[in-house]
């Protein structure tokens, strides 16, 4: 018997106002909908704390300042926002998305023309990958889409996600989880929802954000976990055939955290199985989140 989620009890948070999900309505002219106006954060909250929320909102205003919403955006508290709508839905184990657009317009793509923000919190009860996917690890192919290292989108988290979503849709045709994405000059960029970090002769390697790439909260906590733990971590240009000769492979972002990877187009990466600089880096990350999001940790109001 498949299980129906009462969409009615689901309360999300719009413009100021904590409402049923289904009395939430949006402006056929947003320029979010329109012409992908906007911007977003996917959190994760454990132990109904949001982890890395200041983090995330922080990337989210410098995402706001380039693209001239940071003013207006001065006068929401997006902070309770988010926290908020985790609690009216009594998570605490959960996804929360912030999403953010510039608001109605006009029909044309004129900045200019729009009034105000939109602004959307959601929260969904959030169900972790069975630890046997963490074990296998994931399978990954070459991408056709290229991210451009000189577009200011390639830094943005925006709600224009076509590229990742072509990408993604690649990889499904392909059969595997992720797919790999290069810049315009053929170094590694990243994942289509994540970072990616090799391990080469025993080195952390990740690509700078010169390759192109979004400035993962994941990837952040991860150069930190490996710069307390005297492990060598560099970020620079990374040929596409280190991917190829890496010991070990693993890809992060806020949802799945560090999922090693195994297998890239059809070759195993490394033995095949997640490598031993992965496995601790998984612990130390679970660690990090078990002391931030306890009672007395910095995550938790
Ligand atoms: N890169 C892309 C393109 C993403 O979409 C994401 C997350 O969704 C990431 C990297 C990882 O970001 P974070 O660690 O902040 O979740």
């Amino acid at each position: 018997m498949t299980i129906k989620i009462d969409i009615m009890a689901e309360i999300i948070y719009l413009n100021g106002y904590l409402i049923p999900r289904s009395k939430g309505k949006l402006s056929p002219f947003d320029h979010g909908f329109l012409y992908g106006y906007g911007l977003f954060e996917t959190m994760r909250a454990y132990n109904g704390c949001l982890f890395h929320l200041d983090r995330h909102l922080t990337r989210l205003y410098q995402g706001a300042e380039m693209l001239g919403l940071a003013a207006k955006l001065a006068s929401f508290d997006l902070k309770a926002a988010c926290r908020e709508t985790l609690r009216a839905n009594s998570l605490k184990e959960a996804r929360v998305r912030l999403t953010i657009s510039a608001g109605e317009g006009d029909m044309a793509p004129e900045p200019g023309t729009c009034s105000g923000l939109t602004i959307l919190v959601t929260a969904k009860n959030f169900i972790p990958l069975p630890p046997q996917r963490y074990e296998q690890g994931f399978k990954a192919a070459l991408s056709s889409v290229h991210r451009n290292s000189q577009s200011p989108l390639s830094r943005l988290k925006s709600t224009c996600y076509l590229e990742n979503i072509l990408a993604r849709t690649e990889a499904k045709a392909a059969g595997v989880d992720e797919a790999i994405v290069l810049n315009e000059r053929g170094h590694l960029a990243e994942g289509s929802i994540s970072n990616i970090f090799l391990v080469l002769q025993g080195m952390l390697i990740t690509p700078s954000s010169e390759s192109g790439i979004l400035p993962g909260i994941t990837r952040e906590a991860v150069l930190e976990i490996a710069q307390t733990s005297n492990i060598r971590a560099v970020e620079r240009k990374v040929e596409l055939k280190e991917l190829t000769l890496a010991g070990e492979a693993f890809i992060t972002n806020s949802i799945l955290e560090i999922m090693p990877l195994t297998c890239f187009d059809g070759k195993s990466i490394g033995t095949g199985k997640p490598g031993e600089l992965t496995k601790n880096l998984m612990a130390a990350y679970r660690k990090l989140v078990n002391i931030e999001t306890s009672a007395a940790g910095r995550c938790c109001p």
